[in-house]
Formats: structure tokens, sequence, C-alpha cells
């Protein structure tokens, strides 16, 4: 099964929008498969985002990702990875659908709420930066069991 690599982005987790958005991808039917609370160093933050290396945001890209906690986190489902980035909404919020995350909770290329990968490749590459094998969890999303 396809997984991906989201990340609650310091702005979102300092507003108080961790549950709302973890929320959706639960909602949605995917699983949570690792999670975690954690800032970033520098060099994490480099490695996240090598291929932006030598555009002119990137140093201020850096300097948010580090600013505060994040939730970083791997989610896994059908299709997740193209999926999870419909609901997430374009990079620039201001040009976000209505509804998507990025079009409900930001204006601000800059700080714009949420990562996500843009492909598997890029997933098991961002993966391996924040989780170890041995920290994803194995188990099954039964919900009739427990609302019957
Ligand atoms: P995405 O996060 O949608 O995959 P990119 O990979 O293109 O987008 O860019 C990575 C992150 O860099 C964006 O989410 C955003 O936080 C930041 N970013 C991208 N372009 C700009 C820009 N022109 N000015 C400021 N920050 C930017
Ligand atoms: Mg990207």
């Amino acid at each position: 099964m396809e997984r991906t690599y989201l990340m609650i982005k310091p702005d979102a987790v300092q507003r108080g929008l961790i549950g709302e958005i973890v929320s959706r991808f639960e909602k949605k039917g995917f699983k949570l498969v690792a999670m975690k609370f954690l800032r970033l160093t520098k060099e994490m933050a480099e490695k996240h985002y090598a291929e932006h290396v030598g555009k002119p945001f990137f140093a201020g890209l850096v300097e948010y990702i580090i600013s505060g906690p994040v939730v970083a986190m791997c989610w896994e489902g059908k299709d997740v990875v193209a999926v999870s980035r419909e609901m997430m909404g374009a990079t620039n919020p201001a040009k976000a659908a209505p509804g998507t995350i990025r079009g409900t909770f930001a204006v601000d290329i800059g700080r714009n709420v949420i990562h996500g990968s843009d492909s598997p490749e890029s997933a098991e590459r961002e993966l391996a930066i924040y989780f170890d094998s041995c920290e994803f969890v194995e188990w099954d999303r039964s919900v009739q069991a427990w609302i019957v």
C-alpha cells in the first residue's frame, strides 16, 4: 500500500490546527502509520528541502520550518500521495481551492500550513529523514468493531 510523508508546519502548530488537519486525513480513510512531534534541526531542514537549494526563498524557507515544532507523519492508503496533495491544495494558499487545507487555513505561500510528498519516490526519501523503519506501526483500521 502506498505511503506518504505529511508534516504539519510550525505556523499550523502555533495556531492550534494539529487536530483539525489530522482529522481530515483520518476521516478521509487514510491510515496513520507513524507520527512524531519534533523541532527540525537546520541540517534536517536543508536535507528535506534539498531540491530547493539555491532558490531565492530557500533561506527563508529553512528559517520558517525550524522556527518551531512540527508534526511529522506517515500516512498510508490508496493513491495517498496524489489524494493528500489534492486535500492540501495548491502551494500558494491564495490560489488553493476553497475547502482544501491550504485554501481554508492560509493566505501566504511562505506560511502554508502543511507539507506533503509530491511522489512515492519523494515520500520514501522524506520518510527516511524522520523515521527509522521500526517506527512504522503495523495495524488494521477497523471502524465496524467499535461502533456497533
Ligand atoms: P509544495 O510544498 O506544495 O510541494 P514546493 O515543493 O514547490 O511546494 O515548495 C516547498 C515549500 O517552499 C512550499 O510549501 C512553501 O512553504 C515554500 N515556497 C515555495 N515557493 C515559495 C515562494 N515563492 N516564496 C516563499 N516560499 C515558497
Ligand atoms: Mg514540494
